[in-house]
């Protein structure tokens, strides 16, 4: 057909529409957990027109539909970013106040000769701890602040841990199993019989891999989902259980005696996974060692009660046996080395004690889910290969920890773990072995990394020569944590504590659990002067810090507390610089602002994780915007003003705070290994190339490889711990289903008790009512206020990116939106559409009223994500979040109760507090 206007006929319009000179792959490497999505861009005219999901992965296992098409609304809008007005394209200088949006534009070399100077000044005069980097959450690509995390390790300054801000990952899954990264392939959930949609709204956070779920539907598996509200992922379960916020693991535990009770337990699993056979004796609340009852006897040797026998008999730390006869119930006494007798019980006869308060009535009535639905989760869990879908919403509640503990409970008295189709946990990292080693290398080539391997080998076998039954896994986290107080990552609790508003905050017992017996200072002082953060509390209480880097990681609005808690911070700096492609809310505050490259601008590797197992690639397609430069070159160039300026000044020697020696004078070549990683190409290479040595990736894996196809899958876990504690073999024709080794192989867990953990007899736990899983109620947080506000990732952003793009601000209504429920807003005269205050003790926002059957009486959801400048004022949600941390977890010391990264630490909690919502004035 023609059309009038043009002449041109429908058809010859939708081809000049759809016209390209080349198309390349990308994805968008933004930590979308898991991403990692292939896609075709278009580029025409020097521009990317569009992208489209390639469709082009092949199946794995026969049977399991595969993974395409991977690709959600925000990447299939992607090339529209590029273009954006939020496009920062200039290097630039504040030139008001702060945030007072006037900026003058400079040249780079201005811009680093800045920032060196100031870096120099700091190290001068505050030492150069007080150079913290905002650890990243990697929005702009492995090549952002990961790899700026090379210089700063190079001068003694400071990179906080990501999930020390965020606290993402599970903090009781952490506890149970000694670590928090192992986590099934999404593809895995396609075997599952039962899906339990727990913390988690995959219909908004999991859209590549949702069809997962509908796919095990239609296989016959049941979905269940536990959430406060009834969630878009909700109405498309089997079984809706609306629990009150805060209570779930009341339901877990009910759940819990029901399987026990009803004689559903798989004794087996329990008995030869966990640590629910170990004894505990009576007088103390702590395991029997055999520093009890030996003389010089280990401290983490442990006891079981065989049957028939009259006294303890050790268990096995090399392997997981049966113990097929050891007792779950009684008292027994045992007689330690000094002839004193004492009664010892196992862990499960203490466990069944606990229990009895958790009848399906009396649970019913703490988290308000009918005891036959209890019961029915209960059965139905106890019959089936189950699987808990767990998000990262879990581990951002006060009690989150206690949730997740008696979550993988549920899943221990099932037997549901180390099988295809079951297990709990969100994932981390790992594989892309070349990437974590590449900051060590000091020239290209592959002898390096075969070195590190093969001494790394070394050092682990003769750790496992002293101490049979340490597996891989628990010997590379070790290694981790010996290492990680001498390194310049920091535990940023500490950096909250002392240097903003939170620490104050903190002491508040009223909005604390009611086991915090003593001011939480004496709690981090009894901590610290232990050493079991030794290396780690740093910046210290009278360093503050003055140069902070903020690369593509958006800290001031994914801070708790907001500006609130961060003013402090920002009031005491000689610089803020930011890095990144679009203006932020935290560029917005930058006394400098470096332009960095977007995705499709230069080359990069999304965040690989288990739950693809895909390596995945994103070419340059366009030459970057304006006078943005991809990070690591502008870091090289940053090395090399630090290096020429340090001369200058002739500051190239000096003392970090741990009395280590520094040197500037070479910092230029050292960053770049002496000129052979100028590019992000070159250093890609050299990661993708070192990853093939180690055989994560296939032989001959190269950048061409990835040009060609988009994504390499990995073929083995490497030697992150992150992907060691998988603990299954990595098969190119299975899912992944994580932990089997320890079920079908009996191999130890990462823990103090090498068993699936769920006594933690630190002496803090016993003193906390917390050696064992309990429901305790959410502490008031914020104050006396009758709604609770939660919070959970929004369908139309990866954290802040896309909230402020047009095309998905169109998709929906377009600015920062409260969602209440339909009683609490016609009881405070609110119609859906008005502007609302939220407010509490801490501060207040205004957003508009989204009313919604969806949402339970007492509650508010504020989705994650919104630009604070959304907001009037630029006063976010995160305003009004009191931040708080559990003063449990700066406990250390014992066994798995060590930091290593992203792993055990305290992080504070941005969901389930008080808040009223009132009618505001019309803006
Ligand atoms: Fe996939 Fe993330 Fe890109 Fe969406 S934004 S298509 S989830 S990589």
């Amino acid at each position: 057909m023609m059309t009038a206007d043009t002449g041109a006929t429908s058809a010859e319009r939708y081809r000049a529409q759809i016209a390209f000179d080349e198309s390349k792959w990308v994805t968008h490497c933004v930590n979308c957990s898991p991403g990692s999505c292939p896609y075709r861009a278009y580029i025409k005219d020097g521009r990317v027109v569009r992208e489209e999901v390639s469709g082009t992965l092949p199946p794995v296992e026969e049977g399991v539909p595969d993974m395409n098409p991977m690709g959600c609304q925000k990447g299939a809008a992607w090339s529209r970013t590029l273009d954006a007005p939020t496009r920062i394209l200039h290097p630039m200088r504040r030139a008001g106040a702060r945030g007072g949006g006037a900026w003058e534009r400079i040249s780079w070399e201005e811009a680093l000769g800045e920032i060196a100077e100031a870096m120099l000044d700091t190290i001068a005069e505050s030492g150069p701890e007080a150079i913290v980097q905002a650890g990243t959450a990697s929005e702009g690509g492995l090549t952002a602040g990961f790899l700026f995390e090379k210089l700063i390790n190079r001068i003694g300054g400071t990179t906080t841990d990501t999930n020390g801000d965020i606290g993402d990952f599970s903090v009781g899954t952490y506890l149970t199993f000694g670590q928090a990264a192992a986590a099934s392939s999404m593809d895995d959930w396609f075997h599952s019989d039962l899906l339990l949609i727990w913390h988690r709204n995959p219909a908004y956070t999991a859209i590549p891999h949702y069809h997962y779920i509908a796919e095990a539907r239609y296989r016959g598996a049941e979905v269940m989902t536990i959430a406060p509200d009834y969630n878009p992922s909700s109405m498309h379960a089997d079984v809706y259980a609306g629990v009150r916020p805060g209570t779930d693991a009341a339901l877990a535990l009910s759940m819990a005696r029901v399987i026990i009770d009803e004689g559903l337990m798989d004794e087996a699993f329990v008995r030869s996974q966990t640590d629910l056979p170990l004894l505990v004796r009576s007088d103390t609340g702590r395991f029997l060692r055999g520093s009890d009852v030996e003389d010089g006897g280990r401290a983490d040797q442990f006891y079981v009660w065989p049957s028939g026998g009259d006294a303890p008999a050790r268990a096995s730390r090399e392997v997981l046996e049966a113990n097929e006869g050891a007792a779950l119930n009684g008292a027994y006494t045992a007689t330690l080395a000094d002839g004193t007798r004492v009664e010892v019980r196992p862990a499960f006869a203490l466990l069944r004690e606990r229990l009895a308060a958790y009848s399906p009535e009396e649970a019913s009535s703490a988290c308000g889910v009918h005891a036959d639905t209890i019961r029915l989760l209960a059965r139905k869990a106890a019959s089936k290969r189950t699987a808990v879908l767990l998000g990262f919403n879990s581990a951002k509640y006060y009690h989150g920890d206690l949730m997740e503990r008696a979550m993988c409970l549920v899943l221990a008295l099932t037997g549901n773990w180390g099988k295809k189709g079951t297990g709990i946990g969100v994932a981390v990292t790992g594989m892309f072995d070349g990437a974590f080693l590449f900051a060590m290398k000091p020239a290209p080539g592959r002898e390096l990394i075969r070195g590190i391997l093969g001494m790394r080998g070394q050092v682990i076998k003769g750790m496992q020569a002293n101490d049979p039954g340490l597996t891989d896994a628990a010997a590379s986290i070790q290694m981790q944590q010996g290492g990680a107080g001498n390194g310049h990552g920091a535990v940023p609790a500490f950096l909250w504590y002392h240097h903003t508003p939170l620490g104050e905050r903190w002491e508040r017992r009223e909005w604390s659990d009611p086991s915090m017996a003593r001011p939480l200072g004496e709690y981090v002082d009894e901590a610290v002067e232990r050493g079991w953060w030794r290396g780690l509390a740093r910046p210290g209480p009278e360093q503050r810090p003055r140069v902070l880097f903020e690369i593509g990681s958006n800290w001031a609005r994914r801070m708790r507390g907001g500006r609130g808690a961060y003013g402090r911070i920002l009031d005491g700096l000689r610089l803020l610089v930011c890095m990144d492609w679009r203006m932020s809310s935290s560029a917005l505050q930058a006394d400098i602002l470096l332009p960095a490259a977007a995705p499709y601008e230069k080359p990069g590797f999304a965040q690989p994780s288990p739950q693809t197992l895909l390596l995945t690639f994103s070419d340059a397609c366009v030459a970057p915007a304006g006078e943005a430069r991809p990070e690591w070159e502008a870091f090289a160039e940053l090395a090399r003003a630090i290096e020429e300026r340090a001369k200058a000044r002739g500051l190239v020697e000096y003392t970090d705070g741990r009395g280590v020696a520094r040197r500037l004078d070479d910092l230029g070549s050292y960053f770049t290994a002496g000129g052979a990683f100028e590019t992000t190409e070159r250093v890609l290479e050299e990661m993708v190339l070192d990853t093939a040595e180690a055989g994560t990736l296939p032989a001959g894996t190269s950048m061409e490889t990835f040009r060609e196809q988009g994504h390499v899958r990995f073929i083995d876990w490497g030697i992150t711990p992150f992907a060691q504690v998988q603990a299954a073999d990595l098969r190119g024709d299975e899912t992944h289903a994580p932990l089997r080794h320890h079920v079908e192989r009996g191999l130890p867990y990462p823990t103090l008790t090498r068993r699936a953990q769920f006594y933690i007899d630190h002496p803090w736990f016993i003193e906390a009512g917390e050696a064992l899983p309990v429901h305790k109620e959410n502490p008031p947080m914020g104050g006396d206020y009758p709604l609770v506000l939660t919070s959970g990732h929004s369908r139309w952003s990866i954290h802040s990116m896309n909230h402020a793009d047009r095309a998905m601000l169109g998709t929906h209504r377009g600015e920062p939106v409260v969602v209440i429920g339909v009683e609490d807003a016609a009881a405070r005269g609110i119609a859906d559409g008005a502007r609302v205050r939220v407010r509490n003790d801490v501060a207040s926002f205004v957003a508009q009223a989204k009313v919604s059957g969806a949402v339970r009486p007492g509650q508010a959801i504020s989705y994650n994500g919104w630009e604070p400048y959304q907001y009037d004022g630029w006063r976010h949600s995160a305003e009004v979040e009191p931040g708080m941390v559990k003063w449990l977890h700066f406990a250390g010391g014992e066994g798995h109760l060590r930091y290593w990264t992203t792993q055990w630490q305290p992080a504070p909690i941005d969901r389930a507090f008080r808040v009223e919502v009132e009618a505001a004035p019309e803006a």
